[in-house]
């Protein structure tokens, strides 16, 4: 089942990454969708540079729902109750306990992020993969920026990346609102058609593909989440997400390989 290597590079139907696709079609089109023209790698961090099979995610979900049941004085279940629901109205549990309980956002984040990663593992091949890519490379996460640099340290990859845009730093408006990524974009003064963004949650990906970056979904077999089981679902991918990979680090080295060819133009 999925992955292992073999899972490889799987490409949603309009592009192809390689540099000769497109000659004849409209610029724009051809940057939009493949590798060519970026010169920058936006990366989300959790199941998307480390695989989902990690189960990190597991543990912050429980952390979340201890917190909630000692933060409001309830019951653990009914704590987890609150979680799923915030989280489907407001696009995460942290804003809708800001929201609704006008909860201070840092003890919240200390308390989830606090982790074992025992469970990550070191990834040199991903490191490499990444070490090549041409131009910026940037992590734009969900989480904390104190999270996002211990995970990426376990994996061997932090210093490959020149900075992490985090719920702090969009003012902890999550993913995937639209005002973040505009935030992130002209923060960093990232062009938003000359980069690419990697998401394992395809809704995360709307926005960055109206704005105009090329996009990859990472996503699992492994993970029995619903958007994971929609994803397997899916008789074709939708127009947001036009690149789809189960395996991070082979499909960066397909990238590598066809953006390194000669253009033919
Ligand atoms: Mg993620």
């Amino acid at each position: 089942m999925g992955g292992t290597p073999a899972a490889g590079v799987l490409q949603s139907p309009p592009p192809s990454p390689s540099p000769t696709r497109g000659e004849g079609s409209a610029p724009s089109q051809r940057h939009r969708t493949g590798f060519d023209a970026t010169q920058a790698w936006v990366f989300d961090l959790d199941n998307t540079l480390y695989p989902a099979e990690c189960n990190l995610f597991a543990q912050v979900d429980q952390r979340m729902g201890e917190f909630i049941a000692s933060f409001l004085g309830v019951p653990f279940p009914y704590a987890r109750h609150l979680q799923k629901s915030y989280y489907r109205q407001f696009g995460t549990t942290l804003s809708g306990l800001m929201k609704v309980h006008k909860m201070r956002p840092e003890p919240f984040l200390d308390y989830v992020h606090d982790i074992d990663l025992a469970v990550v593992p070191e990834h040199p091949e991903l490191g490499e993969a990444i070490k090549a890519l041409p131009g910026r490379r940037l992590i734009f996460t969900n989480g904390t920026r104190a999270h996002a640099e211990r995970v990426a340290a376990k994996l061997g990859i932090l210093h490959l990346f020149e900075d992490i845009y985090d719920i702090v730093a969009s003012e902890y408006v999550p993913k995937p609102q639209a005002e973040p990524y505009r935030q992130f974009l002209k923060l960093h003064g990232v062009d938003p058609k000359a980069a690419a963004m990697f998401e394992d949650m395809p809704h995360n990906l709307e926005v960055p593909h109206q704005l105009g970056l090329t996009t990859v979904l990472v996503h699992s077999s492994y993970v029995d989440h619903p958007v994971q089981i929609g994803i397997r679902n899916w008789q074709k991918p939708p127009e947001h997400v036009h690149h789809m990979t189960e395996n991070l680090t082979e499909f960066l080295g397909d990238v590598l390989s066809t953006i390194a060819t000669p253009k033919s133009a």
